[in-house]
């Protein structure tokens, strides 16, 4: 039984390619996350000879799906954030779908219902209306009603995507305004676990990106889940004319005298280009240069996760749940950090698919996520194979216990299908070192690196999540390849409208 109703066509298209046609390219990208795919679109669209490298079989990188037992599962995207209606103009989503001429219609985005954040005695609901949440802290939190209206005040007129902000703490910063410990703390919960590469506390600007991706303009989902949305990048790539090699990965970038000049495939092939973007992160990246390196350590981030996938013939709202996603959390302070042990056992996300208003699914479907400790689950893994596979178990088991908590009934129910993966399985599948989901807690805002020609998108150049990482693709692009005056940009075809177009969307 596939899992959902429709299939879209998603496969890879017969006779994909693995090795490159040409030797030399005006610009190479490392990866098909979804910030290298936006960013070969863009460069493509303007006539640059671009060429995709990813070292997989598929694209999307984090956000991607896999078959198994006849069941097509999305891995990564709990969903789409920055929900905006089609007539919403200048919303990050509508602004990257203009940008790569992708039409509103063709991502299917169906919003959710409501989502929360629950701590032992208090929740906060909040949908893509933004008065449910005004209404909820008005409920749980009266004390606070003017002074949540102070901060959001200062969030809207924040220009988050600003590349010269500087670095301020954004807990000290909120804490200006809300002065109730366990609201901050309430506020903090999605944002930190859905987009921060620090522990326990993020730069204020990130937080500004998420708090209006999450809490203003909300989720969504498009029919067809993540492959619905690698499907459209994909056909794009091809209409513009993007070259993309699947299963051939960059495994050395050249450089002379801190100047990029081409690029060694996996499959062995030089390549001669000028430009390389890459969206490996920021340590990965530097590790694939070839002469000495220049001084400088971006650090390996620490965050890393499981996911736990059920599926059962009862749906959430046969348990009488209608939450799309649960920021589930058994403490008043949020504790987001490594874990001591191999997973943390005090909060968790939830996330039920079938409760987007359009259920496309023909079965009840369970994600949990839990922070994770990557360094005791890779020792696991090399060393007692047999127990690593026991504590997955463990954390099937756990994942149940939470899920129980929330639908009373829930483990008496026959599980038709389940899944674990490990920090290891996020390093495995993305390249990313200690399986960080959110990269390096080093950023490079304006995606340069201290090599000449060398630069960075998606994760580690700093926006996160899918639309923020596609937004970081087209930003990169379009700033470090069609406006950047290097002798490659010259009788390009960028002029007029054109030119104002892209910088005007060198920020989001
Ligand atoms: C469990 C989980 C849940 C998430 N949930 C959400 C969510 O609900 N909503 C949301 O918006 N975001 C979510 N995210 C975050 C989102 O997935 C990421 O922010 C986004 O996908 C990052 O995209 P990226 O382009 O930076 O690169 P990545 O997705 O990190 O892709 C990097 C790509 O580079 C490739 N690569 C690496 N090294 C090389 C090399 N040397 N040569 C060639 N290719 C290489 C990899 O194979 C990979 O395809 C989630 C992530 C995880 C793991």
């Amino acid at each position: 039984m596939g899992l959902l109703k429709e299939e879209v066509n998603l496969a890879i298209p017969m006779g994909r390619q693995f090795d490159p046609k040409e030797t030399s390219y005006d610009a190479v990208i490392i990866g098909a996350g979804m910030s290298g795919m936006a960013a070969a679109i863009r460069l493509a669209m303007y006539d640059k000879k671009v060429l995709l490298l990813e070292r997989h079989t598929i694209s999307g990188g984090l956000n991607s799906y896999y078959n198994r037992r006849k069941r097509s599962l999305d891995v990564g995207l709990h969903a789409l954030t920055n929900f905006a209606a089609k007539k919403e103009r200048g919303r990050p989503l509508t602004k990257l779908l203009k940008q790569l001429r992708l039409p509103y219609e063709e991502l299917q985005l169906s919003p959710q219902f409501e989502s929360r954040v629950q701590f032992p005695e208090v929740g906060l609901r909040f949908s893509n209306d933004l008065d449910l949440l005004l209404s909820e802290i008005e409920k749980n939190f009266p004390h606070e009603k003017d002074n949540f209206s102070k901060l959001l005040h200062h969030i809207e007129n924040f220009n988050e995507v600003a590349l010269d902000n500087k670095t301020v703490m954004a807990k000290d910063e909120v804490r200006r305004f809300i002065k109730d410990p366990l609201l901050v703390e309430m506020i903090f919960c999605p944002l930190l676990i859905y987009g921060s590469a620090w522990e326990n506390d993020m730069d204020f600007s990130q937080f500004v990106i998420m708090f209006k991706s999450i809490f203003i303009e909300g989720f969504g989902r498009s029919r067809g889940g993540v492959r619905r949305i690698l499907e459209l990048l994909r056909n794009r790539l091809e209409e513009v004319g993007a070259e993309v090699c699947y299963r051939n990965g960059v495994k050395k970038i050249i450089t002379e005298r801190g100047k990029v000049v081409g690029v060694v495939t996996d499959r062995g092939q030089t390549l001669k280009t000028p430009k390389v973007l890459s969206c490996a992160g920021y340590p990965e990246t530097l590790s694939l240069i070839d002469e000495e390196k220049i001084d400088s350590n971006p650090r390996v981030g620490r965050l890393s996760f499981t996911e736990t996938i059920i599926t059962l013939n009862e749906r959430p709202k046969d348990f009488g749940l209608k939450d799309t996603i649960i920021f589930h959390n058994n403490q008043n302070h949020y504790s987001y950090q490594r874990p001591e042990s191999l997973i943390d056992h005090k909060s968790a996300v939830l996330c039920l698919p079938n409760n987007f208003r359009d259920d496309d699914y023909q079965e009840g479907v369970y994600r949990l996520t839990m922070m994770a400790n990557y360094p005791q689950w890779r020792e696991l893994k090399e060393k007692t194979p047999q127990l690593y596979k026991e504590k997955k178990e463990e954390v099937l088991q756990e994942s149940i216990k939470i899920l129980e908590s929330y639908m009373p009934g829930f483990k008496n129910k026959e599980i038709t299908f389940s899944d674990v993966f490990s920090p290891t399985t996020v390093e495995r599948y993305t390249g990313h070192f200690g399986g960080c989901v959110y990269g390096s807690p080093d950023k490079s805002r304006d995606g340069t690196t201290p090599y000449d020609g060398l630069f960075l998108c998606g994760t580690d150049q700093g926006f996160l999540g899918i639309i923020g990482s596609m937004l970081s693709g087209i930003s990169m692009a379009n700033l470090h390849g069609l406006m950047a005056s290097t002798p490659q940009n010259k009788g390009s075809t960028v002029q007029g409208n054109e030119e104002r177009e892209i910088s005007s969307s060198i920020t989001p």
